[in-house]
């Protein structure tokens, strides 16, 4: 598919195969851990499924790549299997990387507990104040790593100066850009060396599968590759499969998300009952100004506080009706959650208070039921 088309019609034919197998419209499943030997190879290049080089898996690989413009992507069997494999395939014990101060409770887990058990140690910056990573820097620091919009506080980094930093520096820039999903922003495209996403979220859209994917150039996604094959975090064929029937409706159900979103975030803004929403479109936002610039919308993410503090959020949690109380995102259903509990209840209470995490903090993720329901919902809840 050339990189000419539309990202509706990326979505739907980039990377599909041709001749179509068995003229089938819809890619089927290979469901075989294995493969007959072509000739004598290479280790990587072995047919087996943890390999990850299955037919599904070579199809949905330059599917997200045609997304995000990359020269290559790879599928993992969770977010959190493409973030270790690719912080792994670049860092190495004695190595140190610059960490964006808020992120998701598991990289902050993985990075303040088990990267530093195999040495590898990590610095968190203000990914706003540019000024001040010099000062963080050391002669071992080999990555800067930040979020597009920041879980759970929607934060957006200074992408130019983060790509500029890492130029200069020499070192890897990887962004996770699971909260904007491929259609709102695509990092690759103004420098970013590595874009990883949970695909357990937008990307699929139906909260059924746990994935994840890495995209950059050819030769740093064999190095993540390679590492993964060690690892053994392949996808399952399956699990390939509904990715990729995910995958398809993604501008449609987020073009929706971005929309509701900041419907039911201007909503709440003007609540008397709510002390702060953080949502990127809103003109309250601090970075806002950014988020226009860089975003083609606003996600379907946001967090707020009640003015009501613990007792009130919880209450509130208790009396909605249509969104679920359940972590993760980016599904059909909307989910809320209260981070310190889910995503970052990983995370020490000193740790979260660094992040600016409180406890009575509510994250939101709006799904695709109808926008006025959702409003009237939260109207009686509060
Ligand atoms: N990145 C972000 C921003 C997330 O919110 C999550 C999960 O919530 C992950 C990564 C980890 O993804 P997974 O749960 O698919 O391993």
């Amino acid at each position: 598919m050339e990189k000419s088309k539309n990202f509706d019609t990326k979505l739907i034919h980039s990377g599909e195969p041709h001749p179509r197998i068995g003229q089938a419209v819809t890619m089927p499943i290979f469901q075989s851990s294995t493969f007959e030997h072509d000739s004598e190879t290479h280790y990587h290049d072995i047919k087996y499924a943890r390999l990850s080089n299955t037919p599904n898996h070579k199809v949905l690989g330059e599917k997200i790549a045609a997304l995000e413009n990359g020269e290559s992507a790879l599928v993992t069997s969770s977010g959190m299997s493409a973030i270790s494999a690719t912080l792994l395939a670049f860092l190495k014990s004695g190595d140190h990387v610059l960490v964006q101060n808020c992120l998701y409770g598991g990289t902050h887990s993985l990075l303040t507990q088990d990267l530093l058990d195999l040495g590898i140690k990590s610095d968190f910056i203000d990914a706003n104040d540019p000024k001040s990573w010099a000062t963080k820097l050391k002669p071992e620091t080999k990555m800067i790593y930040v979020e597009t919009m920041s879980n759970p506080l929607l934060e957006i980094p200074d992408f130019n100066s983060v790509v500029d930093f890492a130029r200069t520096k020499k070192i890897k820039s990887v962004i996770d850009n699971t909260f904007a999903s491929p259609l709102n922003f695509r990092p690759l495209e103004m420098g970013f060396d590595l874009s990883i996403h949970s695909a357990t979220k937008y990307l699929n859209g139906h909260s059924d599968i746990v994935a994840g994917a890495v995209i950059g150039k050819k030769e740093d996604i064999t190095s993540v590759t390679h590492k993964l094959d060690h690892l053994g975090g392949s996808l399952d064929p399956h699990a390939c499969f509904l990715l990729q029937r995910g995958i398809k409706t993604l501008a449609v159900r987020v073009r929706y998300q971005n929309e509701s979103a900041l419907q039911i975030a201007q909503y709440l803004s003007k609540h008397p009952g709510i002390l702060r929403v953080n949502y990127p479109g809103l003109d309250t936002h601090p970075q806002h100004s950014r988020a226009k610039e860089f975003f083609a919308g606003f996600s379907g993410m946001m967090s707020f506080r009640l003015k009501g503090g613990l007792a009130a959020a919880n209450s509130l949690i208790e009396k909605l009706s249509i969104p679920i109380h359940a972590p993760s995102l980016g599904g059909v259903e909307s989910l809320i959650t209260r981070p310190a509990f889910s995503s970052h209840g990983g995370a020490s209470a000193e740790q979260r208070n660094k992040m600016g995490i409180t406890d009575d903090l509510i994250r939101l993720s709006v799904g695709l039921e109808s926008t006025e329901d959702l409003i009237k919902d939260f109207e009686n809840a509060i």
